[in-house]
């Protein structure tokens, strides 16, 4: 069965890209009728920050992205937070000291240091820790009154070298490493009783029937040391398969796209807003920029990934139909954030008016106008093409809602003739005579009117606008009047004339 995890470190805000590494386990798990699972990776207790835990869930909740288990959500392969782990692993780590797979390693920080000096680009591996202080090198009673003694241990995988280690990954195919080039990583500190997030991550995968590892390509240069220690443990059949995901880069593609970025070229990589519990510092988010979430679904699904078409509009359902890790390039994708943009519209423009209606009216209520649901719908309707943001709906139009109390310098300069007043006069008279105030009928009558009389449409056109607007701008003038009503067309236009 298919079984895949988000794993995070709860060390801050949940970064874009890991939104997208968790957007494409969730479309690989349902395309297979498989689990996804949210495990939280707390092992490093320095780098714990309050609030992220609860962020990442709220985040998530938000993009429509589910779980269907792990922390907060449950299931029967818990608990799903390493910190309450600890028992668990701490068998594992006697299973590979037993079984001479790692061993125990006592080198103090200053001993580790000495030795940096003492050897150019010095790695705990083979060709070093025989000249190092730890079980291979202490005889057995030494390590334990050591032990005994309280001192502070840790223990190393023992990797074996010269030997080629063979890491299968689905999108970068078949990737080959030689062990001598890998140090023998730290796996357990006697320090806090805690695994390191290899050792814990690679029992949590096997323990929790974990099928596919799909995760940041920063990861893959640790694949090889995870192949070794499934190996150690004799779990190699069934080792998960691994995909390892392309990088989020900067939009000028030099370098990944860091958390810092965003406040640095003004666009969010948070999916929330967060406030850094410690610095108090605020960065901004997708939610409260005004995105809406399906907008950031479908924007960074295809940040490394396309349907083998040009197809780019694309709902949750047609992403999990359509997904597919063999078409994940290889290279890094360019975060383009105007294309984010351009996602925002379209999926305003694919919602019903009466959707973006109700995002609308809070900022409406914002402005201090109550208007009736229907008369929003309709304006959102007219308007909702020329914004990208509902938020920027007011801007745009604010003169259905309230009546001008300036006109426009230079368009009264350019639009109001010598016989404006009296043509707007008459006009007046036109509409309120006219009974169905209907789009169509106005048009009709006004036609007929202006023909009659042999005005100039445009002339008349113009004159009316600004009457109603203030300015020159805004849909088509019989929209305008038919959603503002004769009373208030008629209100607007004696006012301008006065
Ligand atoms: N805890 C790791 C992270 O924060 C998970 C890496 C993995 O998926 O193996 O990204």
């Amino acid at each position: 069965k298919v079984r895949v995890r988000f794993a995070p470190s709860p060390t801050g805000a949940l970064h874009i890209g890991g939104v997208r590494t968790a957007l494409y386990n969730y479309l690989f798990a349902r395309q297979h009728g498989g689990d996804m699972i949210f495990r939280i990776e707390d092992t490093d207790s320095q780098r714990f920050v309050p609030g992220a835990e609860e962020y990442i869930i709220e985040a998530f909740k938000w993009l429509g992205v589910e779980f269907d288990e792990g922390v907060s959500f449950g299931g029967n392969y818990g608990p799903y937070r390493q910190s309450e782990r600890k028992e668990i692993y701490k068998k594992y780590v006697k299973i590979l000291l037993d079984n001479q797979k790692a061993y125990i390693a006592f080198d103090t920080p200053e001993e580790l240091d000495a030795k940096r000096a003492e050897i150019k680009n010095f790695q705990y591996d083979a060709s070093t820790r025989l000249s190092m202080r730890n079980s291979l090198t202490l005889s057995e009673e030494e390590v334990k009154s050591l032990i005994d003694s309280g001192e502070k241990y840790v223990v190393r995988i023992k990797i074996e070298p010269n030997e080629d280690v063979h890491v299968q990954d689905i999108i970068r195919g078949e990737v080959i490493i030689n062990s001598s080039i890998l140090d023998d990583k730290v796996l357990y500190k006697s320090a806090d009783e805690l695994p390191t997030y290899h050792l814990a991550n690679i029992v949590d995968d096997h323990l929790m029937d974990v099928s596919h590892v799909i995760r940041g390509e920063e990861w893959l240069p640790s694949a090889p040391l995870h192949v070794l220690l499934y190996r150690a443990f004799g779990w190699e059949e069934t080792m998960p398969q691994f995909a390892h995901l392309p990088l989020l880069l900067k939009p000028d593609g030099n370098g990944k796209l860091s958390k810092r970025d965003g406040d640095r070229l003004g666009f969010p990589v948070f999916p929330l807003e967060w406030k850094d519990p410690k610095t108090e510092e605020i960065s901004s988010g997708y939610r409260e920029a005004g995105y809406l979430p399906e907008a950031v679904i479908n924007f960074l699904a295809l940040l490394g990934w396309n349907p083998g078409n040009d197809q780019e509009i694309m709902s949750m359902d047609e992403l999990i139909q359509l997904f597919d890790l063999h078409r994940c390039s290889k290279a890094g994708a360019k975060f383009d954030y105007e294309k984010g943009k351009w996602f925002n519209h379209q999926y305003i423009q694919l919602k019903s008016n009466e959707e973006i209606a109700n995002l609308f009216i809070p900022y409406l209520k914002e402005q201090g106008v109550e208007a009736p649901f229907e008369k929003v719908v309709t304006v959102v309707g007219l308007m909702k093409e020329r914004v990208s943001f509902v938020k920027e709906l007011w801007d745009v139009c604010k003169f259905f809602f309230v009546a001008p109390t300036e006109y426009d310098e230079k368009t009264v300069k350019k639009r109001w003739k010598e016989d404006s007043p009296a043509q707007i006069t008459e006009l007046m008279h036109v509409l309120e005579a006219i009974e169905d105030f209907s789009l169509e009928n106005q048009e009709k009558i006004v036609m007929e009117w202006i023909e009659n009389k042999g005005y100039h449409l445009g002339n008349i056109m113009n004159a009316f606008r600004l009457t109603l607007v203030g300015e020159g701008k805004g849909p088509h003038m019989f929209d305008i009047s038919a959603v503002l009503g004769k009373e208030e067309t008629i209100a607007r236009m004696k006012r301008a004339i006065e």
